[in-house]
């Protein structure tokens, strides 16, 4: 193992620094897993994305009930001005 190379975390492959992604807050610089195990990890979780995006809608439309009451007490307090 050279000085330019590291093991990979994930893999445990001895691999160059240049197959790794920089990393400003590890001690070498570098992240701990190399470039493929990044990309395979993100992809694993990539289609969760929309999902989650979803839930966020659903949890907004959830909330919506609440609203009408904000309504109701913005048009009770614009009644009582114009009256
Ligand atoms: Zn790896």
């Amino acid at each position: 193992m050279s000085e330019t190379e590291k093991k990979c975390n994930v893999c445990r492959l001895v691999l160059d620094y240049s197959c790794y992604y920089a990393h400003s807050s590890s001690a070498d610089g570098l992240r701990g897993d190399c470039k493929e195990c990044y990309r395979k990890n993100h992809a694993k979780y990539r289609p969760r994305a929309p999902s989650s995006d979803d839930s966020v809608k659903r949890a907004r439309i959830s909330t919506v009930p609440t609203i009408p009451g904000e309504h109701l007490y913005v048009w009770a307090f614009w009644v009582w001005r114009v009256a």
